[in-house]
């Protein structure tokens, strides 16, 4: 009886510590693989639509590049060996970024204010140690990688990196 209560109420928390944006998500009980790539996108922080679109931007214009270097810190979602450089795709809400998506939530506003400031502390010290082993660092925020046009705009920044990092001889 007891058992069965506490599991209750550990679900129950595990959902009210979530970010009311992936609330709704985990308490649907059936879900199609689209929606469960999604969920999980949303508890990884990897393969998100924005990081998605983004890695198609690069990809049509020709670059090549490794996701998710498990060896490199931080993870970093999109490598380019030859270029030396990193882009790393951040959510808003989880990176704390100074847009209203990386709002934190009035409820439990400690809570989530301890926990996003640990990551940006993460954050940064992964980009130093990038940064300290000669790797380029480029941040991308989700916000950023709305619209069609948002898209092609950081494709163009990210491209125009490489192009300056690239050796001649690597260039299509
Ligand atoms: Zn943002």
């Amino acid at each position: 009886m007891f058992e069965s209560h506490d599991r209750i109420s550990l679900q129950l928390s595990k959902i009210y510590y979530t970010h009311p944006a992936q609330r709704r998500c985990l308490m649907v009980d059936t879900l199609s693989v689209a929606a469960r790539s999604h969920r999980m996108s949303l508890i990884t922080g990897r393969n998100t639509k924005p990081e998605i679109s983004l890695r198609r931007g690069l990809h049509a214009t020709g670059l090549r590049y490794r996701i998710h270097v498990g060896k490199l810190p931080g993870k970093p979602d999109i490598v380019f060996g030859p270029a030396k450089l990193i882009v790393f795709v951040n959510g808003c809400f989880w990176h704390g970024h100074t847009c209203p998506d990386g709002h934190i939530p009035k409820s439990n506003s400690e809570f989530w204010k301890e926990k996003i400031c640990k990551n940006r502390i993460r954050d940064a010290r992964n980009i130093r140690a990038l940064r300290q082993s000669g790797w380029k660092v480029v941040v991308v925020w989700e916000c950023r990688l709305r619209k069609n046009e948002d898209v092609i705009r950081e494709v163009g920044r990210v491209r125009s990196r490489i192009l300056k990092r690239q050796p001649e001889r690597d260039r299509a």
